[in-house]
């Protein structure tokens, strides 16, 4: 079936999870954030993608009950920060997150950077409240397979998702091959590579042939790698066009040509070399 942007990727534990969704990393002016949160589920996005460091969650939960859509619409994300992992210090920090957001349960929960001393921990927190019914999802975010290796030797879940950075200059193949064989769903963060890809000629091109941009291009590449998507805008027209990519698909070939533009180049920390302990 052809993909729309009410498609959604069945995890694990039978959840259905939307595609595409906002990331809204970086959206802190309260009323720049309502108006992209508002405007994104007008135009169609089901799916918020927020975390406590980002420090508007309470923004996403008002969007969503002025938005006239049922929450069980809306699929919402958050995440436990670095400073707050630990078994007790996770529960603590998922009670402060449904309190901004202003819900009585969320529909995925991740860790959101493995610490080295904690995030086994943190993961047994959040299983715990995956089985008290709190979450509908559990996943982790930054995890390489090695992480993921030692969740699965101590957890009784594994993880329904796992949010990394993947663009086509970062596209993470080895880590999505091995979450594929675990029934993991990939999520890509900063999928256009905060920006820094729009200009690249060969998207330019492409995009061209197709009467679409470079934006829209590659996130069309995302989607048709079976990846779950979460472009950032805060700017109307771009979270529109964002999602205007389900007219249109790319060819094995342009899938290759765009394929070829990994460099493993990252434009944020590598997960066992972070150190954001703020
Ligand atoms: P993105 O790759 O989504 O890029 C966002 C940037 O691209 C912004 O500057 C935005 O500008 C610009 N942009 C968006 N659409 C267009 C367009 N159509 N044309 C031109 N420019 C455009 O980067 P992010 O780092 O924000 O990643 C996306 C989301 O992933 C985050 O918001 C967050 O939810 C998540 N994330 C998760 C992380 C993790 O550790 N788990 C880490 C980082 C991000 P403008 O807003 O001004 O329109």
């Amino acid at each position: 079936m052809s993909l729309t942007l009410q498609s959604t990727k069945t995890l694990h534990n039978g959840v259905e999870m939307p595609r595409l969704g906002l990331g809204v990393y970086k959206m802190t002016n309260r009323d720049e954030a309502l108006n992209a949160m508002t405007t994104a589920l007008q135009v169609g996005y089901r799916a918020i993608d927020t975390a406590s460091l980002y420090a508007n969650e309470k923004e996403v939960g008002e969007s969503v009950r002025t938005s006239g859509m049922k929450r069980e619409d809306i699929f919402v994300t958050t995440k436990v920060w670095n400073t707050d992992q630990g078994y007790d210090q996770t529960l603590r920090a998922f009670e402060t997150s449904l309190e901004k957001l202003g819900f009585n349960y969320l529909d995925l929960y991740l860790t959101h950077w493995p610490v080295k001393e904690t995030f086994k921990e943190t993961y047994r927190a959040i299983e715990r409240l995956y089985d008290e019914k709190l979450i509908r999802a559990i996943g982790v975010s930054n995890h390489h397979q090695h992480h993921l290796e030692e969740i699965f030797a101590k957890a009784n879940v594994k993880p329904m998702v796992n949010q990394i950075e993947l663009s086509p200059r970062l596209s993470q193949y080895d880590l999505r091959t091995f979450c594929a064989e675990h029934d993991i769903a990939v999520t890509s963060w900063s999928p256009l590579a905060r920006g820094g890809l729009l200009d690249e000629p060969s998207l330019i091109q492409m995009g061209s042939k197709y009467g679409k941009t470079p934006a829209q291009i590659i996130i069309r590449w995302h989607l048709q790698h079976g990846l779950i998507v979460i472009p950032k805008s805060v700017t109307p027209e771009r979270i529109a066009s964002n999602a205007d990519v389900f007219d249109f698909e790319l060819s094995l070939e342009d899938m290759k040509n765009i394929d070829s533009l990994n460099l493993n180049e990252r434009t944020g920390a590598d997960p066992d070399n972070f150190s954001f302990n703020f």
